[in-house]
């Protein structure tokens, strides 16, 4: 990491990729965490694997396994880089991830309290379905769904699962493009490990 000084005079943290994301051996290395590198190869043939062979349970086990893998990885970073604090920054950061990773481009936009909406005018796992399989009649990024919530729940400081991600609009489906809304589950269940009685993160609030 190394500190940059903006023009209004304020240091921020910027990430040195050329360090950061290298390899160690066979592995893929970002910020000292393992990681895999999105092939739509391999992704689409392991949703098309699961979908066909466990419906909705495979959908979910892919969704899960997502979020489980970059909310730990996503943690992880943020806590190499705590000049990135802000949630804003930690969005742009989370959105440069998806990107360097191969993955596409994703947009968050605030939708209401502890609400977002999120959306996809790219993604190369869509272009490999479409390739692949062509057009669906359901929306199809389940992968992403997980992704984001993962990094959303990291940022909320809250557990894997807090959040809902639901995929409105898909470009699977030919739509312009994948749309995401996201709220949390269960809105008003104050997360175990907050304390002082508050139900509002200070996510919430910002
Ligand atoms: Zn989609």
């Amino acid at each position: 990491m190394s500190n940059t000084r903006m023009s209004d005079g304020r240091r921020t943290a910027t990430t040195n990729w050329k360090s950061d994301l290298n390899r160690n051996a066979h592995r893929v290395v970002l910020s000292g965490q393992p990681i895999a590198m999105h092939c739509h190869h391999y992704n689409i043939n392991l949703q098309k694997t699961l979908e066909d062979a466990l419906g909705q349970s495979g959908v979910d086990l892919l969704r899960r396994s997502a979020e489980e893998a970059i909310y730990r990885d996503f943690k992880a970073y943020l806590r190499d880089y705590p000049m990135i604090r802000s949630v804003k920054s930690r969005l742009e950061m989370a959105e440069i991830l998806y990107q360097n990773c191969g993955m596409g481009i994703i947009h968050f936009e605030k939708n209401g309290p502890d609400q977002w909406r999120i959306v996809s005018p790219s993604s190369h796992h869509v272009t490999g379905w479409l390739a692949k399989h062509g057009r669906r009649d359901t929306p199809g990024c389940h992968f992403s769904r997980g992704w984001i919530a993962g990094v959303l729940a990291v940022i909320a400081q809250q557990c894997p699962e807090y959040y809902r991600v639901e995929e409105l609009n898909c470009k699977m489906m030919r739509d312009e493009t994948c749309v995401f809304q996201v709220a949390p589950r269960y809105p008003s269940v104050v997360a175990p490990h907050r304390r002082g009685g508050s139900s509002k993160s200070s996510f919430m609030s910002e």
